[in-house]
């Protein structure tokens, strides 16, 4: 059993402990208190000047994607077995970077099974990973060459079928194209209303929950009309910009309690015009009751593993406070991927999913991007720092 005791803990669903502390053992939350209250005859880590939380979660990574400038050529270039050995450093640069559970929305080759079991057996080292393996898409649609290009109901229930056989924790759908496959439309569907229903359908059917990926309006109102679990990036692209906003369908989003991933990574942010519509975007769904939860798409073009906490300023430029982004990447995506009674909450009989920070990210969000500790299902890691990084 060890203790870990810091300044401040934050519980991940809103609380704060001063001069608190989380008592691990057997992969395993025991006990989390005020130091006074924990047993101290204990192996004792003390951060006296820092911050105790719950790990990390990004809800939107891509393992086969290096984050370089150009990831996609790099996947198509690597696609035998090499790119296990890039997806490993890639989970390891996420639990460097402090996050302890991922969903990998589009793997490859059905590697990302690969990864996730061998994390899961203890032999790896990386977040848990919630796998969604290859993405639905329509033959030569948004991200075709990762191999789930399928049209009509049957080979659509098929491709869901085989999904559920390989190990696929969960069901990624481009319900709309995207943008980085050239000759994607972002703002056009790709599948038909019987398609979609056919594919939620099946998922639900085989326990997976499903989500869609829609950047155009007609996409996301068919995620929300079929009963899709999350709506990914949300962006409400039409043909001549992000202009689609639509508030009755931001309501409908609301009520059906439908989580959507941002995808708040500072790729977009970088346009000035777009970055300012989101933040005022982003704002019109929370007064109506859209829950955010943090996801980066690391992986995608000048997109990082390692850059997490870069993501989570993005999200805060966009209107969230340190506290609603750190909810936001806990204990809110936790229980948006179904994950909440494991992890994303400091509370005896979680998992042991901790880090711990130099500083209060309460008042500078930035002390995230360097952890002084990783503990992921109890085991602990000091996490490698890139050099000059
Ligand atoms: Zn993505």
């Amino acid at each position: 059993m060890r203790l870990y005791t810091a300044a401040r803990v934050l519980t991940g669903d809103g609380g704060i402990l001063h001069d608190g502390g989380v008592v691990v053992g057997g992969g395993v939350i025991r006990a989390v208190g005020r130091i006074s209250e924990l047993p101290t005859d204990l192996e004792h880590v003390d951060f006296p000047h820092g911050t105790l939380l719950p790990g990390l979660i990004d809800a939107h990574v891509h393992l086969t994607m290096d984050g370089g400038p150009d990831p996609v050529s790099e996947l198509r270039r690597t696609n035998g077995p090499e790119l296990l050995d890039t997806m490993r450093s890639n989970a390891r640069a996420l639990l460097d970077a402090g996050v302890t559970t991922a969903r990998d929305l589009g793997g490859y080759g059905f590697l990302d099974i690969v990864l996730r079991d061998e994390i899961n057996d203890g032999i790896g080292h990386g977040p848990r990973l919630l796998t969604a393996t290859r993405p639905l898409t329509s033959p030569g649609g948004h991200c075709w060459y990762l191999g789930g290009g399928c049209e009509g109901v049957d080979e659509i229930r098929r491709m869901v079928g085989e999904q559920a056989l390989w190990g696929a924790d969960l069901l990624k759908i481009m319900v709309t194209g995207g943008h980085t496959t050239p000759q994607s439309k972002p703002w056009l569907p790709q599948f038909t209303d019987a398609e979609l229903a056919a594919a939620v359908a099946e998922a639900h059917f085989l326990g997976m929950p499903v989500a869609a990926h829609a950047h155009g309006v007609e996409g996301i109102r068919a995620a929300v009309t079929h009963g899709m679990d999350t709506i990914e990036h949300c962006t409400w692209q039409t043909e001549s910009g992000f202009d689609g906003y639509d508030p009755a369908l931001a309501d409908a989003i609301a009520t059906a309690g439908i989580p959507v991933c941002g995808t708040f990574n500072p790729l977009l942010a970088r346009d000035e015009a777009y970055a300012t519509e989101r933040r005022r975007v982003v704002g019109e769904m929370r007064r109506r009751g859209v829950r955010f939860i943090a996801g980066t798409d690391a992986g995608i073009r000048d997109t990082p593993h390692s850059a997490y906490a870069t993501a989570l300023a993005t999200m805060a430029g966009y209107g969230f406070t340190p506290a609603e982004v750190i909810r936001a990447a806990t204990g809110d995506a936790a229980a948006a991927l179904g994950v909440a009674g494991s992890t994303g909450s400091l509370a005896p009989g979680r998992d042991a999913d901790l880090i711990a920070v130099h500083g209060d990210p309460l008042v500078d969000l930035s002390v995230l991007a360097e952890p002084a500790v990783v503990v992921t299902r109890g085991r602990e890691y000091r996490p490698e720092r890139v050099a000059g990084g």
